[in-house]
């Protein structure tokens, strides 16, 4: 079947809540994507973020199929061996106490504030408790993840949404103190906002809000879910500003592929929150995503991924600061490691994504204008001068 039969198929019978680009991906191989005509692309999305060790990495499918031939499901009613490996794992990577594992990033930030909750509550006894969030923050789709959301027009159609949000400026200490009352239980921030248009917080702003966090007794949440699992050149970007979260949610890049996702708590939260029938979910943590996230791990270690983030880092850098140099229409980048935007002005992004697709290089937007770089975390020098070569065309045409 031609591209455009199966594009068409597509649209008959699934929702249309994406415009998706007019591609059909077939198959992949390290950090390339092939399409149905057979078309090469290198890809600099990850499948959003996800696909920290590429396409067809031999060792990661052996471990999921040897995992199919064994286990796929039991139910959290009983134990089981990658639950244990994964969740040790994820505890020592993160420097955390406890994890709970979901199947998407927007179940993890339900459960961070659920957790969020529920300590308020054994605290003081009663409930009614307040979040403070950030303006461009995005935490998900499902109703509590997007009542945090930090952008009104994903919010409005769906209100009333879950009540005693409150929204602070990003960056601006000021402006989260000005939104903490007597109820705060918690506060939730993007270490680098993502989808927002790759905005990193800035050392003071994590350090203040760990200050006031800790005098208030006020739980500090970090989402990492994309700029995590070593994104930036560490596990957890946090890590980098040396501010530890109370709670933090993972998802993308922990199951490179997989759907699988996380919140983990430190001692102070899992000690006075979540209990045994609190919270719960059929599929998450099953055998499969499990192994999958145990595997992962191994593959980072064995490989010295983050290792090789920090080392390429500088030349991704240096060839995107290239291209702000030489390029009008690109005003600046933003980012770290291998979570990069560049700024376009007076340049729709969607033109330029859509040139470099054609060109053969898959690149998203964020944040409206913001060409957004997340590429697979094995990624090579020569991976990097490609795409700023494809780059380059694009924004020249
Ligand atoms: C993608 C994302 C989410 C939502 O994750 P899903 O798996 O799409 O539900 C939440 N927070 C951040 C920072 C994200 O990038």
């Amino acid at each position: 079947m031609k591209a455009n039969e199966w594009m068409n198929r597509t649209e008959e019978s699934i929702l249309h809540t994406y415009q998706r680009f007019p591609v059909v991906l077939q198959r992949g191989e390290g950090a390339y994507l092939y399409d149905t005509d057979g078309k090469k692309y290198l890809d600099f999305t990850a499948g959003i973020a996800v696909c920290a060790l590429g396409y067809n990495d031999p060792e990661y499918n052996q471990a999921l199929k040897d995992q199919v031939d064994t286990l796929l499901h039991t139910s959290n009613l009983f134990y089981h061996e990658p639950l244990a490996e994964a969740g040790r794992k994820l505890a020592a990577a993160s420097g955390m106490s406890k994890v709970f594992f979901t199947n998407s990033g927007t179940e993890a930030i339900e459960g961070a504030l659920k957790a969020a909750k529920k300590y308020a509550y054994t605290k003081s006894g009663h409930a009614d408790w307040e979040i403070v969030a950030m303006e461009h923050s995005f935490h998900g789709r499902s109703v509590g993840a997007l009542s945090v959301t930090g952008t009104a027009h994903y919010r409005e159609p769906f209100e009333p949404l879950m009540g005693g949000v409150r929204f602070a400026a990003f960056n601006d200490l000021e402006s989260v103190k000005a939104q903490i009352t007597d109820k705060t239980c918690a506060v939730i921030v993007e270490p680098i906002q993502g989808e927002g248009g790759i905005y990193p917080a800035s050392q003071e702003f994590l350090e203040g809000l760990r200050r006031l966090c800790d005098e208030k007794d006020i739980l500090l949440i970090f989402d990492e879910i994309q700029c995590g699992m070593g994104r930036t050149g560490k596990y957890f970007a946090w890590q980098w500003y040396g501010v530890q979260p109370d709670i933090m949610t993972c998802a993308k890049a922990l199951g490179s592929g997989v759907p699988v996702g996380a919140f983990v708590l430190n001692e102070r939260a899992a000690a006075a929150s979540l209990a045994p029938g609190d919270h719960g979910t059929t599929y998450g943590g099953n055998p499969f995503v499990c192994a999958a996230v145990s595997k992962v791990f191994d593959l980072y270690e064995k490989r010295g991924l983050l290792a090789h983030v920090q080392e390429l880092t500088p030349y991704l850098e240096e060839k995107l600061d290239t291209l702000v140099e030489k390029y009008g229409c690109v005003a600046k980048r933003r980012g770290k490691g291998f979570m990069q935007g560049l700024v376009l002005e007076g340049r729709p992004v969607g033109e330029v994504v859509s040139k470099a697709i054609d060109n053969g290089l898959l690149v998203i937007s964020a944040g409206g204008n913001v060409l957004r770089l997340v590429p697979p975390l094995i990624i090579t020098k020569e991976h990097i001068d490609e795409m700023a070569t494809i780059l380059e065309k694009a924004l020249a045409e």
